[in-house]
């Protein structure tokens, strides 16, 4: 099958571009050299956490960001967008392969809910399984951890819950066995697999129900299933008679496999390809459009023609973006001018981790249709558009964004896209051109 829209990067942006377009009946080829963020990251969809304060309403405060900021990429997408991306999200984890598993919240309020070190996320959608330890409605918790598990340590997240609610939240902490089952070390991964065994959820729900106070809500490290999180997390919920919650570990993230499985699926029902190990090189084109994506395979180069690319390639984590020892940045897949880089003599990083740092806004500038700008401010090429940690404008570690900023701008590239091709059906007379959807 020859792809009309060649999406570059299986991160959160790049899943979103190529569901939402193979959805709407167009032929999608994801190629991504690598897995994303998505299995990393907490699985929660953090639109935006703080703004300078923490942020309560994070629509608001996008309306107001990008009347600040019109460089910030939700300046250029729109708080409208993000709804529309938010409400996309929800509905298709609802209908996807782990349903009833879903997504709970609004892009009106964030929730706050604890971090593996006990510190509160701001957290606007987040899978069921997590939203019984919204502090802002918990009254007393208790962290349960499982013995030799690493990076989970309920008395230290006990500890600093109490101190960043002021007390407000009673806190608790205490640890079991494993499940019996498990074979060696209690890693996320394991531990998650082995819930999903027939009866090992039951027999666990029995052990935490002998810990577990009348009135607490029990939180667990994310471990609970990959394949069935929310027959999990009933059974425990039924039997221990409390409501239950995830707590995000640190990566690798039990929940965040779990998005990318339900977006790859739902990319595979709807007829889209995902490639992994593609490294995308370069693109051959004429004039304004890329006509095709050239992708490095052994001992040479493979050409995938294309009428539309999405460009989701992350920022410098993923190696979408490198830095060389010279200080200059380079965009690794199409090589699009980097913007926002600081000059040599200008101050790239802060002293302080939490302060801005000015090389983390470096990324692709692009127009409000999702179109690189070179160095000069003019479109590089119009049938290209540039989604999530690509983009230049955001500071996603400090903003808590980095997922909103994914979802929304891989959806609206997927609107954006379906629109233009709208548009050439309109005006084209039959028979002259195909369009795509
Ligand atoms: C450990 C961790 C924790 C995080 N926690 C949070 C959080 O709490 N809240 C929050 O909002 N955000 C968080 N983030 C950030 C957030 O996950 C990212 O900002 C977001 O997922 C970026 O998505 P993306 O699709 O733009 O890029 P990515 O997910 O980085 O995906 C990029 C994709 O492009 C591919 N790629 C790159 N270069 C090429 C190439 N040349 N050819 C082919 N493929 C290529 C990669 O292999 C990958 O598939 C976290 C990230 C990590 C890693």
């Amino acid at each position: 099958m020859k792809p009309e829209v060649v999406v570059v990067g299986s991160g959160m942006s790049g899943l979103a571009a190529g569901v939402a377009l193979a959805e709407a009946g167009v032929g999608v080829l994801v190629l991504a050299k690598g897995a994303g963020s998505l299995q990393l990251a907490p699985g929660t969809i953090d639109l935006l956490g703080y703004a300078g304060e923490r942020v309560t309403d994070p629509l608001s405060a996008i309306a107001k960001l990008a009347d600040r900021d019109p460089r910030h990429p939700y300046a250029l997408l729109g708080a409208e967008a993000v709804a529309d991306a938010a409400r996309w999200l929800s509905s298709r984890v609802a209908e996807g392969p782990l349903a009833p598993y879903r997504y709970v919240g609004s892009p009106e309020q964030n929730m706050l809910l604890p971090t593996a070190l006990g510190v509160l996320r701001p957290s606007a959608l987040v899978p069921e399984t997590m939203a019984a330890a919204d502090l802002r409605h918990a009254d007393r918790i208790v962290v349960v951890g499982f013995r030799g598990m690493k990076d989970f340590y309920p008395s230290l997240i006990a500890e600093n819950l109490m101190r960043a609610t002021g007390g407000a939240v009673s806190v608790r902490a205490t640890q079991i066995d494993p499940p019996s089952g498990l074979d060696g070390e209690p890693g996320t991964f394991r531990l998650a697999r082995s819930l999903d065994r027939p009866g090992e959820a039951a027999a666990l729900a029995a052990r935490l129900a002998a810990v577990v106070q009348d009135d607490e809500v029990l939180a667990l490290p994310a471990v609970l299933s990959i394949g069935d999180p929310h027959g999990v997390w009933e059974t425990l919920q039924r039997v221990i008679g409390r409501p239950v919650c995830e707590i995000p570990t640190l990566p690798p993230s039990v929940p965040g496999l779990r998005l990318f499985d339900t977006l790859r699926a739902l990319l595979r029902r709807a007829g889209g390809r995902l490639v992994t190990g593609s490294h995308v090189v370069g693109t051959k084109g004429s004039g304004d459009r890329v006509e095709a994506v050239r992708v490095h395979v052994s001992g040479g180069e493979r050409s995938y023609p294309t009428r539309w690319v999405v460009l989701a390639t992350g920022g410098v984590a993923s190696g979408g973006l490198t830095l060389d020892p010279d200080w200059r940045m380079w965009e690794t897949a199409l090589g699009l001018d980097v913007a926002g880089v600081p000059a040599p003599e200008e101050l790239r990083f802060s002293s302080r981790y939490l302060d801005p740092h000015p090389l983390s806004r470096a990324g692709i500038a692009a127009d409000r249709d999702l179109r690189p700008l070179d160095a000069d401010g003019a479109r590089r090429w119009e049938n290209v558009l540039v989604v999530g940690a690509a983009l230049a404008g955001a500071e996603p570690w400090r903003e808590k964004s980095g997922e909103g900023i994914a979802l929304a701008s891989g959806h609206r590239a997927a609107q954006l896209i379906l629109n233009a091709e709208r548009r050439v059906q309109e005006t084209v007379p039959e028979g002259v051109a195909e369009p795509i959807a």
